[in-house]
């Protein structure tokens, strides 16, 4: 299935009291499946290269598909659905997957668009998740009470207006049986003015539920601004977790991951997972072979605290849980 993307549904700039998470300007598209799409502060540190990797496609001379870290042969098979999420689709944007939450496609839209992002060819425009759906999620939930978490994700969830995340995390809040909402969002990293105060009202009232899982891979990414929008949730006291994807370029080495589980403990964020790249077909430039990710893994544990250490894990597709990778 290719990426149906539909166009940003508004790129005018967001005042910091903004009730819209617009997506910023992006480059001249070099590709309509998935365009090259960046916010001005991404835009203004591509002189750093681990940044632009994640988020400008490398020239073929420069970097063919192997990126030197395996041979083509050596490669395995990438795909459109790497992690199977069509298969487990209950209703236009419900993923239930696991035994005990779903995970709504709550935004078709992200602020950036990363190069290995697994869903670049999911198909956003048939299958994103109808705010006019929410009786139906209600009723879904209510027959399936061993349902206790609630993912919202994407696309990214915060790129919806305040207005559409109240009217989610109500109809969430109002259910007997969900203890816990999820937050998976690269936004606040990218565009960190979008932590607007409408938002910080909103993420308050829900706050003894909510998790906020951030996306960070490089210490670089945790820039002034960002920093100050972490200040401003640690404030809130919302509990924020980061999940990392390990991409050859850009954070593959024992070093690189621990300066930034280091540098995110510091601002109040415990590192979470370390993915594993998910096979997704155009991502491969990223592929870090699993004894390579193994031993970086063995270097990153034994080089620093053990809660500082994310949990190396693969989205198998197929398994209903995230497959713990052990250290070989
Ligand atoms: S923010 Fe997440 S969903 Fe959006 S392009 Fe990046 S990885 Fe994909």
């Amino acid at each position: 299935m290719q990426r149906a993307m539909p166009p940003p549904p508004d790129l005018k700039p967001m005042t910091p009291d903004s009730d819209t998470a617009a997506p910023q300007p992006h480059p001249p598209q070099q590709d309509t499946l998935f365009p090259h799409k960046l916010t001005p502060l991404i835009k203004a540190r591509l002189a750093q290269p681990e940044i632009a990797r994640q988020f400008i496609d490398p020239s073929p001379s420069a970097d063919p598909s192997t990126g030197g870290a395996a041979t083509s042969a050596a490669l395995p098979a990438f795909k459109h659905d790497a992690v199977a999420d069509t298969q487990y689709l209950v209703h236009r944007g419900i993923i239930r997957k696991y035994h005990n939450r779903i995970l709504l496609i709550a935004s078709s839209h992200c602020a950036v668009h990363c190069r290995y992002c697994f869903r670049q060819h999911f198909d956003y425009t048939s299958q994103t998740f109808d705010l006019a759906d929410l009786p139906l999620l209600t009723d879904y939930l209510a027959q399936h009470p061993e349902i206790d978490e609630v993912i919202l994700s994407g696309g990214d969830p915060l790129t919806l207006k305040n207005r559409q995340l109240a009217l989610l995390l109500e109809a969430l809040q109002a259910s007997t049986t969900v203890r816990r909402i999820r937050i998976h969002s690269r936004l606040l990293s990218v565009l960190p003015e979008r932590l607007n105060k409408g938002l910080i009202a909103l993420l308050s009232q829900y706050r003894p539920m909510l998790l906020l899982v951030m996306h960070i891979n490089h210490r670089s990414e945790l820039l002034p601004e960002v920093k100050t929008a972490l200040h401003t949730l640690r404030g809130l006291e919302l509990r924020l977790l980061n999940q990392s994807v390990l991409l050859r370029g850009v954070n593959d080495s024992a070093s690189s991951l621990r300066e930034l589980s280091e540098a995110l403990f510091a601002l109040g964020v415990m590192p979470y997972y370390l993915n594993l790249l998910d096979e997704v077909k155009g991502a491969e430039h990223f592929y870090v072979p699993d004894t390579t990710a193994q031993q970086i893994y063995r270097d990153l544990a034994a080089s620093t605290s053990g809660y500082l250490v994310p949990k190396l894990v693969r989205d198998a597709g197929e398994d209903n849980f995230k497959r713990i990778i052990g250290l070989g």
